[in-house]
């Protein structure tokens, strides 16, 4: 069993807004996987689709071949997909030991998730002291705790600074090389690229490519079609 997640023809609208349309791909065990898009493309409603917290208009979506129900298979899928939000004044390790509680997990993996993020040296810090990117790496380190077959990131580098960014990208690959299969949405081509071993390019909620990353090809004209549309934003 080694499909992870797989969408059939998965369409959301949002009155007359299609946000998602009819669109298929799927994620195999152990890669690196990209959903490459500008703003509005429909990154987020696709993950909010497959994460049970946006209600799909059309189509399908199957976690590990529907061998179980969502709700059982999300148990073993760690997903950021807003802000970090923890409570400022515990440390780190306090908020990650509550996270514990409430997710029934032993509380035997903190440390090691720590050092994973490279928070390790911070573990008796309060929340409130950490910066940005500090406070994105906390959530990536909790998302972990239970050790997910999957981790799921929508823009973990937005609003970082330089370091920032590189940071979250190393522990991204970092993580993957731990064995667990990620996916990650991104609106930056440079992020995909350097991450990312498989890539699924949307536009308008519409599929304009899935494949390897490095067989991407500049020539079906995504690229100036990416670069209107940011000079439109
Ligand atoms: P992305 O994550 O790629 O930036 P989104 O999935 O957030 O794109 O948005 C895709 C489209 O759906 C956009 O046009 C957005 O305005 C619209 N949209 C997203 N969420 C909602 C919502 N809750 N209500 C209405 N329209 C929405
Ligand atoms: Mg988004």
């Amino acid at each position: 069993m080694n499909t992870i997640l797989r969408l059939n023809n998965l369409t959301k609208k949002f009155g007359p807004v299609t946000a998602v349309n009819n669109l298929s791909f799927s994620i195999e065990k152990g890669n690196v996987y990209g959903i490459l898009g500008p703003n509005g493309s429909g990154k987020s409603t696709t993950l909010g689709i497959v994460l049970n917290v946006v209600n799909k208009t059309s189509g399908d979506f199957q976690w590990f071949d529907g061998t179980q129900s969502t709700h059982e298979a999300l148990k073993k899928v760690g997903a950021i997909i807003e802000r970090p939000n923890f409570y400022p004044y515990m440390t780190a390790a306090q908020n990650l030991e509550l996270v514990c509680k409430i997710k029934n997990v032993e509380p035997v993996n903190i440390d090691e998730k720590l050092k994973l993020v490279g928070l390790l040296d911070r573990k008796n810090s309060k929340f409130r002291t950490f910066s940005l990117g500090m406070k994105q790496r906390l959530a990536i380190g909790s998302a972990l705790l239970n050790d997910p077959e999957i981790l799921i990131l929508d823009e973990p580098t937005n609003g970082l600074d330089p370091q920032g960014i590189h940071q979250i990208r190393e522990i991204i690959t970092r993580i993957a090389a731990t064995g667990t299969t990620i996916l990650l949405a991104s609106h930056l081509l440079d992020e995909v690229e350097k991450v990312c071993t498989h890539v699924v390019i949307i536009r308008k909620g519409e599929k304009l490519y899935s494949g390897p990353v490095d067989q991407m090809n500049a020539s079906f004209g995504f690229f100036e079609l990416m670069a209107a549309d940011s000079e439109r934003l």
